[in-house]
């Protein structure tokens, strides 16, 4: 190892620190930092900086003054403990953990008992008396350097650990069917065949001087950082790869030293369901590995109360200090030594949709925090987890009636999800690639898994716990998740499980309960969630669902809190409730080009006949002609709309897409079309060939169709008028929006708004009656929000189109994209989607300029997002700050978007300190 000049303190001793330090502590490190300064009972220790971490990944070399930092630090611990490293009598033995800022469970390395060798063991069995302890501990040190420290991990999918494999043949050979069965010297045993196996796989011997292993660990944990699995959990969850690990160094406290010690995982609320009962699992006789790497299925911790009764009401006590403290659900390890207490880590707990909510309104109504921190704490998206559906109860009756449940395991991860079973995380990404729903079913999760885990409908596992490092990961992702599934028999060779006497083999479909841990053969029809059984169905009355009561909770809070506005994107009366039941503030983009496209119905076909009429009319009387057949259509659907609406705002806008996209292109389409029009096929062809453009989307569209038909535009304000003013008329205060689309000069806008003005005077003067309308523009072109001060002088309101905003200003096209995109994505070039999410640097600018130009113009102008970009909680936050008065979204992504705009605007009220 080289040293390099960083100066400055690198290593901190535990209690120097505290929970503000995440940055340069960890999570961890922090945290084990915070626990000390409060009292609880915490084994010393010291962390290394993240900062050391970052110039390791650089150069691979550590700052000056580190080794004697690090000397300095072990000196304090030998102090502490009165026990000396390397000691042949009495050794101090330590853990060598990663710790970033975010937690990612499982997904860096740990090294425990470091200091062990032949010469050391002695010392633990003189002073345990407990041979077989001392070279159990021995063993597992052995085998978790050898795959850490060393590489010796399996070399392809199917192949098993190599420890594990040895683990296993000493077991069968010695008929022992737990772990715990082996003897002192069966261990003994072990400790060398490992050894083998490391010189072996490496052609290096293990290395016996505690120095080493220490440096060795260190810089294993710090390269970690940079491993596959921890490089795309970054990924998933946009953690800069620049936070770097902290390295916790600790003294090691045992829970495998004997029946009066165990090990457990905990969390201080139910971290599924979100339920406020202190939750967890333990080991007796273990070490922390042992639960959390799902290898051994553990205890619910409440059976604690019998094991280890002093031990149980001192948690209980930790339980209340810890939430109070950190003011957050907590998920912490324990170990009890020969019946003493250890606190070992804690973080804030990963937790379901479902759970985060829940457990924010709890805790917000407990008085723990405030209702805008509870806000905070709940991801935009994890609302949409309350939305996904559950299995339709009847479907559900039938497979436990016809005996197609086959297995019970722990429900990691509630919902419904159905699919074909994979046996590896390689096939579930390559198998979901290609369009295949997959479940994927493990043995036991590991953190490898988590590509395979992110491409699944579901996990599935025959062994590990609720709290194992896969589990959290699975709930996290919002999967649907079982795990502990003992009854499933794997053949992962042979691709195959058998349970319940049935035997499945991969790409058969199953099902999975992630809300009672149910296992069914065959593919399982779901429903509805219980928040849309109340919204949408109303199959299900509020008080009914207690999952509606929490997501009301957070909506009414959202609602008081935010400044922006939301609406929905709905072409359809039907749309429209589905938006108010969403909470829906108005309609924000009706496109009336969807109108068109009915169904097989006689109805439907109605409606794109009389359209195809009038695009293939020669003369403007044929077209006027098939406009009025349109008329009364068009009418009727936004009389519906304007009823479910009310008195909300609703934004029309006139036809958009280039006409070709009404019309067939193949050759039977066109016949059909032909004869159903009485005219001929070749007429319909050459039409379609007279209106082919080279670029359709910079072509006859938009506004552009208004100006060079203008009955068209005539006719749709006619019928959003006169449906307006047979709304007002049945008494309700209506306020229709008309609204141009791809307007990018004054001139153009000013074109139609002449038009739609002089019909509504017709209208008016026919029914004798006034409704109070607007008419605005979309702004999609960059010229129109680089001249929206012009704009404004005939634009009532600005509605951004950011999907042609973004593909104007990036020049690319919408519907191309695809076809590099992922590349892009995958080699950093962009950093997301820009058509998921708004590219506030660039288009963003433009979206800044024009609102400003156009208030500048017009100070009472109102101005929306109607764009896809309308309902992602990023792009949501960045409309709230460039001042728009509302966004508009998808009737589902409402719920999003309502929690989005509320949290930007606590975000700016700078009242709350956030967590960066
Ligand atoms: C837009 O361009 O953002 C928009 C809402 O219009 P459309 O998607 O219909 O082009
Ligand atoms: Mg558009």
């Amino acid at each position: 190892m080289t040293e390099t000049s960083v100066s400055g303190k690198l290593v901190y001793k535990f209690r120097e620190g505290n929970k503000g330090m995440k940055a340069l502590l960890g999570g961890k490190g922090a945290n084990l930092a915070e626990m000390t300064t409060i009292g609880l009972p915490v084994p010393p220790g010291f962390t290394i900086t993240t900062e050391v971490c970052n110039l390791y990944s650089a150069s691979c070399t550590y700052p000056d003054g580190l080794t004697g930092q690090v000397d300095e630090a072990l000196a304090d611990l030998e102090k502490d403990t009165g026990k000396r490293f390397g000691d042949p009598q009495d050794p101090l033995l330590l853990s060598v953990r990663s710790g970033a800022r975010a937690s990612m469970p499982g997904m860096m390395d740990t090294i425990l008992n470091l200091g062990l060798n032949d010469t050391t063991v002695a010392g633990v069995v003189e002073q345990t008396h407990n041979p077989r302890f001392a070279y159990d501990c021995y063993r597992r040190f052995v085998s978790m350097y050898g795959d850490v420290v060393m590489g010796c991990k399996p070399e392809d999918k199917d192949e098993a650990d190599p420890f594990e494999v040895e683990l296993e043949k000493m077991k069968q050979a010695r008929g022992a069917a737990f772990d715990t069965d082996l003897s002192a010297d069966d261990l003994k045993e072990l400790v060398a065949t490992f050894k083998r196996v490391v010189r072996g796989r490496t052609g290096q011997s293990f290395p016996d001087d505690p120095r080493e292993q220490l440096w060795g660990a260190i810089g294993a944990v710090f390269s970690s950082w940079g491993n596959d699995r921890a490089i795309a959990y970054r990924g998933l969850y946009g953690i800069p790869d620049s936070w770097g690990t902290a390295v916790n160094v600790q003294v090691m406290v045992y829970g495998n030293g004997g029946d009066d010690s165990g090990t457990g995982v905990a969390f201080t609320r139910d971290p599924a369901s979100g339920e406020n009962v202190f939750y967890g699992e333990f080991l007796v006789n273990a070490q922390g590995e042992d639960v959390v790497s799902g290898v051994r299925t553990p205890r619910p911790v409440v059976e604690l109360k019998a094991v280890f009764p002093d031990v149980f009401d001192q948690l209980m006590e930790v339980r209340q200090t810890l939430e109070h403290e950190l003011r957050d659900m907590q998920d912490f390890e324990f170990t009890v030594e020969r019946g003493r207490l250890f606190m070992l880590q804690t973080r804030n707990g990963k937790r379901t949709g479902l759970a985060a909510i829940r457990i924010a309104v709890d805790m917000a109504e407990e008085g723990l925090i405030a209702p805008d921190e509870a806000l905070m704490r709940v991801e935009p998206e994890q609302l949409e987890q309350l939305l996904r559906p559950i299995f339709s109860p009847a479907a559900k009756q039938q497979a436990v009636k016809e005996g197609r449940v086959v297995a019970k395991g722990l429900p990691a991860g509630p919902g419904a999800a159905t699919g074909r079973v994979v046996f590896n995380a390689a096939d579930a990404v390559d198998w979901a690639a290609r369009g295949e729903q997959v479940l994927l079913l493990r043995d036991f999760t590991s953190p490898e898994d988590i590509r395979g885990m992110s491409a699944a409908q579901g996990i599935l596992t025959a062994q590990g716990g609720m709290t194992s490092h896969a589990a959290l990961v699975a709930r996290q992702m919002g999967k649907v998740c079982i795990v502990g599934c003992q009854e499933l028999d794997i053949d992962s060779a042979g691709r195959s499980f058998a349970a319940g006497g049935a035997v499945v083999r991969e790409g058969d479909w199953i099902s999975i309960d992630g809300f009672t841990g149910e296992v069914i053969l065959g593919q399982l029809e779901t429903r509805p969630s219980e928040v849309l059984q109340v919204l949408l169905e109303r199959s299900m009355k509020p008080e009914e669902s207690q999952t509606f009561k929490y997501y009301d909770d957070m909506m009414k809070w959202a609602d008081a809190r935010r400044r922006l506005r939301v609406r929905a994107n709905a072409d359809q009366p039907d749309q429209a409730a589905n938006a108010v039941a969403f909470g829906a503030q108005g309609i924000g983009l009706c496109r009336t080009e969807h109108m068109f496209f009915g169904d097989e119905s006689a109805e439907g076909r109605a409606r794109i006949g009389a359209m195809r009429e009038m695009i293939l009319a020669d003369t403007a009387e044929e077209r006027e002609r098939a406009l009025a057949k349109l008329l009364p259509i068009q009418r009727e659907d936004f009389t519906g709309i304007f009823r479910v609406m009310g008195e909300r705002h609703v934004t029309i806008r006139t036809l958009d897409p280039p006409l070709h996209e009404f019309l067939p292109h193949d050759a039977a389409g066109q016949a059909e079309v032909a004869q159903q029009m009485g005219v001929s096929a070749e007429t319909i062809a050459a039409k379609v060939d007279d209106l082919h453009e080279n670029n359709p989307m910079l072509g006859l569209r938009g506004c552009r169709l208004g100006i060079t038909f203008p009955e068209i535009t005539r006719m749709q304000a006619r019928a959003i008028l006169e449906a307006a003013c047979i709304v007002k008329g049945e008494g309700v205060d209506v306020h229709p929006e008309i609204m141009i689309p791809l307007v990018g000069a004054k001139a153009e806008l000013a074109d139609q708004v002449a038009q739609v003005n002089a019909v509504a005077e017709q209208v008016f003067s026919e029914r004798g009656l006034r409704v109070d309308f607007q008419v605005g523009t979309m702004i999609e072109i960059p010229r129109a929000a680089l001249t929206a001060d012009e704009v404004a002088d005939v634009a009532q309101f600005f509605s951004f189109g950011t999907n042609d905003l973004t593909q104007m200003t990036y020049g690319i096209s919408r519907d191309d994209a695809g076809k590099f995109l992922p590349d892009y994505l995958k080699r950093d070039i962009w950093p997301a989607d820009p058509f998921a999410s708004l590219d506030q640097s660039g288009v963003g600018q433009l979206v800044q300029m024009a609102v400003q130009k156009g208030r500048a113009t017009r100070p009472e102008l109102t101005v929306g997002i109607c764009g896809e970009h309308g309902g992602d909680p990023e792009s949501v936050k960045f409309c709230h700050r460039v001042g728009m008065d509302y966004v508009s979204c998808s009737p589902f992504r409402l719920p999003v978007a309502r929690l989005a705009a509320a949290q930007a605007a606590i975000e700016e009220s700078g009242e709350l300190e956030l967590e960066k």
